[in-house]
């Protein structure tokens, strides 16, 4: 099941053991399952150099036939699905309830969706009296791709299946945290006829992501992390004008009206919280709860997160299920200290399971006040923040008093009043009585300090690939002398 050699270059495995060995923790009980070394400068050159070259001859495919790779990896990735998602739960610790549904399905989904239109993309026909004009959608060339630790096999697909369906080659760097699923993709885009070099995945830390950013060849850059370091490689690819997508963190708002039905407002702010173990850009981790409803909401939202089944990530009866490293969990828990000490009401959670692996307990604050930073600063763990509010002008104002703007919604069963608020929300996604669904036929993104750019839909597209404006003179040109 796991792949055999750290990279996967030019088409096939590489390994090049020079590089800085990178330890891959099972995070449920500590043990290593697998040690990948992170690339040196001659993999580095060696993904960058076979991306150049398969680029114009896999950009020379017609769209149909660059749409059918993508589909067949679709197929064969939905076929290996049990495997992929036990491969996606050792690397992550997510439970397997949730990887059998969400990563490998959504990566299909996408390579599915993008060479669905891979065939359609094309250019506009303007006419100009007698002349004419017409532009075309040219790929951009090599793009990089960086991802994030939590949705490994998610964020490689959504980015390198917009990339290859514009004509594009990749090079992916995939978080040291969790390096092996982005390998199986690039594995099974070969196995469904994709060209050397078109899909390449090299390990490493920040620093080889910096090396493929600054790379001259590099024509894109595509990041999911944090804003701090979205903030680097935005300005890194900006130094050489590089087109550049940055998918950075959030600490979304999700209001909850008086009017709302209860359970699925409590539903959406557990999903919103502590699915993957918080472990969600978009999660909405602020959760305003008007006066009236707050008593019940609190006494609903604790009997139902007492039933959290913490276990095995591997047991398909767990549903919540260790952080991703040691070193998360403790972020996490100097979250929950600082909670404390600034007076926000632990109702639920706030501890460290005691035995192997890295658990800790859904946490509810309840009080929690806008100053506070746990209602302030992204935790990426499972800490839900409960605040009061009175009105709803009240209300959008301080769901708006952040630097991110990823995500946002709104429970109420006033038809006006939900459209009238998520329009208000200064926010990339919003939902209306839902929570953080984000299917491939949505643009998907931030706004204000959660980044630039779009994936996933239509909007993609315009991400990974350039017009090209065709000027047709029909009569003699004139002068004026
Ligand atoms: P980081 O920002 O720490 O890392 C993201 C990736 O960037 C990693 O592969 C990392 O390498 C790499 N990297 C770090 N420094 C540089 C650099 N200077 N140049 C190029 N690459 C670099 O994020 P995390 O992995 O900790 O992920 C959590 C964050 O991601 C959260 O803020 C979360 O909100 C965000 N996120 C956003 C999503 C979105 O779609 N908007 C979705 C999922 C997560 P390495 O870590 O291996 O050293």
């Amino acid at each position: 099941m796991q792949p055999t050699a750290s990279h996967f270059v030019n088409g096939a495995y590489l390994e090049d053991t020079a590089g800085a060995p990178i330890p891959v923790i099972f995070p449920a009980n500590g043990e290593q399952i697998a040690r990948v070394h992170a690339a040196t400068p001659a993999v580095i050159e060696a993904a960058m150099a076979s991306a150049k070259a398969a680029q114009a001859g896999w950009a020379a495919l017609i769209g149909v036939e660059r749409g059918r790779i993508l589909r067949r990896a679709a197929d064969i990735i939905r076929e290996r699905n049990r495997e992929l998602s036990d491969l996606e739960t050792l690397d992550t610790g997510k439970p397997i309830q949730e990887t059998l549904v969400a990563d490998a399905t959504s990566a299909a989904d996408a390579l599915e969706y993008f060479g669905g239109i891979a065939a359609s993309l094309g250019g506009e026909h303007m006419q100009l009296g007698g002349d004419w004009a017409y532009t075309m959608r040219v790929p951009l060339g090599v793009c990089v791709g960086i991802g994030a630790w939590n949705y490994p096999t998610q964020i490689a697909a959504w980015k390198g299946a917009p990339a290859l369906a514009c004509g594009n080659t990749m090079v992916f760097k995939p978080s040291e945290q969790t390096p092996l699923c982005a390998l199986k993709v690039a594995e099974i885009l070969v196995e469904a006829g994709a060209p050397p070099g078109v899909f390449n995945v090299i390990q490493g830390a920040g620093l080889v992501g910096k090396a493929l950013v600054e790379d001259p060849r590099t024509a894109k850059v595509s990041l999911t992390g944090s804003a701090a370091t979205g903030k680097k490689v935005y300005a890194a690819a900006a130094a050489q004008m590089k087109h550049a997508t940055m998918e950075l963190g959030g600490k979304s708002p999700l209001i909850i009206f008086d009017d709302a039905d209860l359970e699925s407002a409590v539903s959406a702010a557990i999903n919103a919280n502590f699915y993957s173990s918080g472990q969600i850009c978009s999660n909405g981790t602020r959760v305003f709860v008007q006066r009236g409803i707050k008593d019940a909401f609190l006494a609903r939202l604790l009997k139902r997160t007492a039933n959290a089944i913490i276990g095995d990530p591997r047991d398909e009866a767990t549903n919540f299920g260790p952080m991703v490293s040691e070193e998360q969990l403790a972020i996490t828990c100097s979250y929950i200290k600082k909670g404390i000490s600034e007076g926000a009401r632990l109702v639920h959670g706030g501890n460290r399971l005691n035995q192997p692996g890295a658990y800790i307990e859904p946490t509810i604050f309840a009080d929690v006040t806008d100053d506070m930073t746990i209602a302030r600063e992204e935790i990426f763990g499972p800490v839900m923040s409960v605040l009061d509010f009175d009105t709803e002008e009240d209300v959008l104002e301080r769901a708006n008093a952040t630097e991110f703007g990823l995500s946002g919604a709104v429970f109420t069963a006033d038809l006006t009043r939900a459209h009238r608020v998520v329009h208000a929300i200064q926010a990339g996604s919003c939902w209306i009585n839902q929570y953080n669904l984000t299917p491939v036929e949505l643009p998907f993104g931030g706004m204000k300090g959660s980044g630039v750019g779009r994936e996933n839909s239509m909007a993609a597209i315009g991400h990974y690939s350039q017009l090209k404006t065709v000027y047709v003179g029909m009569s003699p040109v004139e002068a004026a002398f």
